[in-house]
């Protein structure tokens, strides 16, 4: 048998490579020559006041280069070393950032209670509340929650009141992991101010890599007060970019064009379709249905085996379940190459 190699990859989203607009952005800056550095040029100003004209609100806006630092630096800004951080046992913050929410804060904990489905419940943030009562223990000061989740599942704003309604009985802030926010807004078709701060969220990572762009994720803090610290704790982990601008215009640009849905809502269509041609295969189950733009199939052993040593890429996670992730770039005709070989793959 000869093996063509796969003509795109679902490995993850972030396989994809620059979107048209989000280049001609970082083009067009480049082209106008020199500028301000450290954020103190138009585009980052215009940047910044177009996220809050898409919030409908008055926001501290910063811009980092990855979403670790995002997540990190925001969570650090809210929660005091001697407290602790509530994330589900499966958030990225928890799984995949090498212990850096605990680094920036300088001594938190992450408390990671048990979350069925991969969403955190309004019980759980109670329980950890209830287990931390004495002087001795870290008190939790904040809450995170992804959006969409890990496992690709989205919480509704109702969701997201309820959680937070819990939150403000204990003092705690709210934090939103949005490194596929975009993916939720085009899913959900609601605004972006009704899945944040309308719902009660404090700070949300907006995720711009995985949407379309080189890279550079946005921290946006719904109530100035919230961000005090977060410039300073940013330049401290290298984490201020000296030419700014050309993480801030890819975002001016994506979101004044509404390439920034478009994107999302491609990506989340392919993964709807990718999911509707392989489920009647036979032997094939989806472990959570599908609500943005992740397909997690519990693919037994053989065939997954036979797809990687065909050349194609997926995550493993959870223990067994086969993650495939579909970004703005995914090509129809590609993700009929992967029906194909998932089918024959299961024949074998
Ligand atoms: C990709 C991702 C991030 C950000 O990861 P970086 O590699 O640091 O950009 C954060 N949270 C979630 C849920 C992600 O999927």
């Amino acid at each position: 048998m000869t093996n063509t190699p796969p003509p795109q990859q679902f490995g993850s989203d972030n396989y994809s490579g620059i979107c048209p607009q989000a280049l001609e952005a970082i083009t067009r800056a480049s082209a106008l020559g020199s500028a301000p550095a450290y954020g103190d040029d138009p585009w980052t100003r215009l940047a910044e006041d177009s996220i809050r004209a898409l919030f409908g609100i008055d926001a501290a806006v910063f811009f980092v280069f990855n979403g670790t630092a995002a997540n990190a630096l925001a969570l650090a800004t809210l929660c005091p070393p001697y407290c602790s951080i509530i994330a589900t046992d499966i958030a990225h913050a928890e799984t995949s950032e090498r212990g850096a929410p605990e680094f920036f804060t300088g001594g938190s904990k992450l408390m990671t209670p048990p979350c069925p489905e991969g969403k955190l419940t309004p019980a759980a943030i109670k329980l950890c509340c209830r287990k931390t009562q004495s002087f001795q223990a870290s008190a939790p000061a904040v809450v995170t929650i992804t959006q969409p989740t890990e496992n690709g599942l989205l919480y509704t704003p109702e969701e997201i009141r309820a959680l937070a309604d819990v939150c403000q009985e204990h003092g705690l802030k709210l934090h939103m992991d949005g490194a596929r926010f975009a993916n939720a807004v085009a899913a959900l078709g609601c605004t972006s101010a009704a899945l944040t701060w309308q719902a009660g969220v404090d700070v949300l990572s907006f995720g711009g890599t995985k949407n379309g762009m080189a890279m550079g994720d946005a921290v946006v803090f719904f109530n100035r007060a919230n961000a005090r610290g977060f410039a300073e704790r940013a330049k401290q982990g290298g984490q201020t970019a000296s030419k700014m601008r050309f993480l801030s215009a890819p975002w001016l640009s994506l979101i004044k064009n509404g390439a920034w849905l478009d994107n999302a809502r491609h990506a989340n269509e392919s993964a709807r379709l990718f999911a509707q041609k392989i489920t009647p295969i036979p032997g094939i189950k989806l472990a959570w249905p599908v609500e943005a733009n992740s397909v997690f199939v519990l693919l037994p052993e053989h065939p997954a085996n036979t797809l990687r040593a065909q050349g194609w890429r997926f995550y493993t996670m959870f223990g067994g379940v086969a993650r495939f992730q579909f970004g703005w770039d995914a090509k129809p005709e590609a993700i009929e190459a992967l029906v194909d070989a998932v089918e024959s793959a299961m024949l074998r």
